[in-house]
């Protein structure tokens, strides 16, 4: 048998792609499935996104590698873009266009982190951070939160997990699992600690336009010059335009930093996909109204859907703010169920109710399971339906 490097064999697969393979290959078989595993927006990408594509291929423009950082005029519309929800425009080397935002993040671990380095990772967190911070050589220094804190880390709880090795400190807000956002103070305090420190700041903004009910993002690198001059912020198209698929991911942060990422992605993937670039500037300059659109239904999913998930006999629910997922804790539901992990509740759900979640396991807690609400209302509310059924009928045993 072949000997796989070292490398791989310390890493895992992503759970989010493997729960969703599953569930795409239990449909194939016939099942009826909901699936409710994947983070991505049920709408197709605009039209007018698409055109922009096709005309790039049809043009001939879309058959040639592009600058490796991006083209410029993505950089020019990106910059514009990002000045209307960050408040300061950066400049060209200040910004550089990846395969996807999950790239540009190990892009960026590659780029500051030397064997041993601490990146510190807020729990629950998405499923990628802790595998990508190992691939680059670092070490995860997981700070937990509880649900009763809104999953929100504090200064203190920083200050604690603070070593001599710390370089890098996460944030996703909203965040993907809980959906939940920081404050204006609450940053400021973190933006200052981490300052204070001299730490890297990663800031992961990628749903920075989805939120709901009223809810306000507020981007850590705008609230001071020198929290800005400590951050990287990663941003792309993927969830704010419906464009998963495209694979475009985009970094802004200091020109050294942004250089040094820029290089792994020459040595690694080149370029993004060129007619994926002629798209994402149409999506960056092209007017809001299907943006709303999506952002509405989204909205109107998670206030119909959060009372009935928040109704099931044993379910705890904290209402998210932005993002598409709900992250139920649910150790009362096991208990009263007969499971012992919330890895087993979430194959029992997928393998008798034919609803496919993701385990809590893997964004760091093992409390809670995961659903995303980027599918319809119909299919939300069958869901749920199940779910709750498989929890009464289980609970009377
Ligand atoms: N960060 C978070 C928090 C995410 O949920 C995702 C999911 N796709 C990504 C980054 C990566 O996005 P993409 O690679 O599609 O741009
Ligand atoms: N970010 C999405 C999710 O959490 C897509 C899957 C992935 O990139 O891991 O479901």
């Amino acid at each position: 048998m072949t000997q796989l490097s070292q490398f791989v064999s310390g890493m895992d697969e992503s759970v989010t792609l493997a729960a969703a393979a599953r569930a795409k290959a239990l449909k194939a078989e016939g099942r009826d499935i909901i699936d409710l595993t994947l983070g991505q927006p049920d709408f197709v990408t605009p039209k007018a996104i698409q055109n922009a594509a096709v005309a790039a291929i049809t043009d001939g423009k879309a058959s040639f590698y592009t600058v490796s950082s991006g083209l410029p005029e993505l950089k020019t519309a990106f910059a514009g873009y990002f000045e209307r929800y960050y408040g300061y425009k950066p400049a060209a080397n200040e910004i550089l266009v990846t395969t996807g935002a999950k790239f540009a993040l190990y892009a960026y671990f590659l780029a500051v982190l030397d064997p041993g380095d601490e990146v510190i990772i807020p729990a629950p967190y998405w499923v990628s951070y802790v595998d990508q911070v190992k691939m680059a050589s670092g070490v995860p220094v997981i700070v937990e939160t509880t649900q009763a804190a809104d999953f929100k880390v504090t200064v203190d709880q920083l200050e604690a997990a603070k070593t001599a090795r710390t370089k890098v400190l996460l944030l996703n807000s909203p965040s993907n699992p809980t959906g939940m956002i920081y404050s204006r103070e609450e940053l400021s305090a973190i933006g200052d600690w981490a300052v204070a420190n001299d730490l890297e700041i990663l800031a992961d903004d990628i749903y920075h336009r989805l939120v709901y009910n009223g809810a306000a993002f507020t981007a850590i690198s705008s609230l001071s010059d020198t929290i800005r001059t400590h951050t990287t912020v990663i941003n792309g198209t993927s969830k704010t335009f419906a464009m998963t698929g495209w694979r475009i991911g985009i970094a802004v942060g200091s020109p050294e930093i942004i250089a040094a990422m820029g290089k792994i992605s020459s040595q690694t993937t080149s370029n993004a996909a060129a007619a994926s670039q002629y798209a994402a500037i149409q999506a960056f300059s092209g007017d809001d109204k299907d943006f709303h659109e999506m952002q509405q239904a989204f909205e109107e999913r998670l206030n119909t859907i959060y009372p009935l998930l928040a109704e099931i006999p044993g379910f705890e629910v904290v209402k998210p703010q932005g993002a598409f997922y709900l992250f139920p804790k649910v150790t009362q539901a096991l208990t009263a169920t007969g499971y012992t992990n919330v890895t087993d509740f979430a194959n029992a759900l997928l393998e008798e109710a034919n609803v496919a979640t993701v385990t809590g396991e893997g964004f760091g807690s093992s409390e809670n399971i995961r659903l995303s609400y980027a599918t319809d209302l119909e299919s939300l509310k069958t869901a749920v339906a199940r779910i709750k059924k498989f929890v009464i009928e289980k609970s009377k045993h």
